[in-house]
């Protein structure tokens, strides 16, 4: 493995009583594709939205390119895109609005035909985003998740529920992010896009991780 980017020292996170992550740690390198894998109710979303900044850790530590989780938050946001399970745009805004509404929040100039031709929709700049198909709002939402251009992108669930020819679409899209330089973490269901995609998979099972390895 490369420099690592990413380094998870004896995760843990508790709702009440119940573990949901239970001692997880892992590293992830500069440039990778790395894949969490583990059936419904592992602890992969968890993980993730810790590292995130998104969810409070119970203990453990965590840092992203250097920056400490629990001292420097801001910082990590600012160098991450993240892709959630279930994005929420607004449905009556047409794509390019969108991107401009994003490009705002992250006080950021970005071309916004120049990003949807990444993500090959270009032609759909003027179209809502409720006028999409699934694969075009997957696609669009890792468009999202490219506007700060992010150092490290997650991506959860990335192909969940896409025809093959757009979940091989989407495989492109996420090699061409990585090959421009950005780290990248996903989880999924499927063997073959974690065999096709990961250089390192980490299987995690009831909160911990069961085997971390080349697919
Ligand atoms: P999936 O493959 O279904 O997305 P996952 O591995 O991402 O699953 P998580 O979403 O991390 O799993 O959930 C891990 C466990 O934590 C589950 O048992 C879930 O019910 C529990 N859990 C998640 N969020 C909460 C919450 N806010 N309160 C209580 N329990 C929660």
């Amino acid at each position: 493995m490369r420099n690592p980017v990413i380094t998870v020292r004896d995760l843990v996170k508790k709702y009440g009583d119940f573990t949901a992550v239970n001692g997880i740690s892992f590293e992830v390198g500069e440039g990778e594709i790395f894949g969490l894998l583990g059936p419904n109710g592992a602890g992969k979303t968890t993980t993730l939205e810790i590292i995130e900044t998104l969810r409070e850790k119970t203990s453990g530590s965590v840092t992203v390119h250097g920056f400490d989780l629990d001292r420097h938050p801001q910082e990590i946001k600012k160098i991450i895109g993240v892709q959630l399970q279930a994005a929420g745009y607004y449905p009556n805004l047409h794509l390019k609005q969108l991107i401009a509404l994003f490009a705002g929040l992250y006080n950021r100039e970005v071309d916004a035909l120049a990003l949807l031709d990444t993500v090959n929709l270009r032609d759909k700049a003027r179209n809502r985003f409720k006028e999409l198909s699934g694969g075009q709002k997957q696609r669009f939402s890792i468009a999202t998740t490219l506007i700060n251009e992010p150092k490290v992108i997650f991506l959860d669930e990335p192909t969940t529920g896409l025809d093959p020819q757009a979940r091989r679409n989407l495989w492109d899209l996420i090699r061409q992010v990585r090959d421009r330089g950005a780290t990248v973490v996903l989880t999924t269901h499927y063997m073959d896009e974690a065999e096709a995609l990961c250089e390192r998979v980490a299987i995690v099972d009831s909160g911990q991780i069961i085997a971390i390895d080349t697919p």
